[in-house]
């Protein structure tokens, strides 16, 4: 599993090229805010675990499938359909919040069960890529080594997501300046 880095870096590329000509909120800077915000709230099931002392106890479950996926979708077409914009905000909201589950399926996984289960409900099967190059995030034993691994999937994240996050935005702002 990617780090929320990577998360938000992905989150952010895809809610903008999704809202290529127009920003969903009053300025593409909004936009990005809402985006990274969508981007890691799949990893919130990380919270009831941590309340039960085990941090991982509940993580990888449905809230990294296409039925959450959905659901978000759903969630965002009801705050946009007061604009007369229920569509894009729910596709919007499909696709970002997507995106996090595909990308933890392109994440390395060193704990079971490997994998998100990304199609559910479709099917319960959890799925991850064989080349599955994002590093995954470590947290013991706490030391070098380990903040080391963690800054190399950051810097990995940041190489491959940054250009074209940071692509879009700079099209997206200078397009909002001329209007
Ligand atoms: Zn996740």
């Amino acid at each position: 599993m990617p780090t929320p880095v990577g998360h938000i870096l992905a989150g952010v590329a895809v809610g903008q090229a999704a809202n290529w000509n127009r920003p969903l909120l009053a300025n593409p800077w909004r936009d990005m805010a809402l985006f990274a915000v969508i981007s890691v709230l799949g990893d919130l099931d990380f919270l009831p675990g941590i309340l039960a002392g085990q941090h991982d106890l509940y993580h990888h479950g449905v809230t990294h499938s296409l039925g959450a996926a959905v659901a978000m979708g759903l969630a965002m077409a009801m705050i946009g359909w007061p604009r007369g914009r229920a569509w894009r905000w729910g596709l919007t909201g499909f696709l970002v919040y997507f995106a996090h589950a595909a990308l933890d399926a392109v994440g390395q996984d060193t704990s079971f069960p490997y994998g998100v289960p990304l199609w559910w409900p479709l099917s319960d099967e959890y799925v991850i890529a064989d080349w599955a190059f994002f590093l995954d995030v470590r947290r013991t034993p706490f030391g070098w080594p380990v903040l080391r691994h963690n800054l190399v999937a950051v810097a990995l994240e940041i190489a491959v997501l940054g250009p074209p996050a940071a692509l879009i935005a700079w099209r997206r702002l200078r397009r909002a300046r001329r209007q």
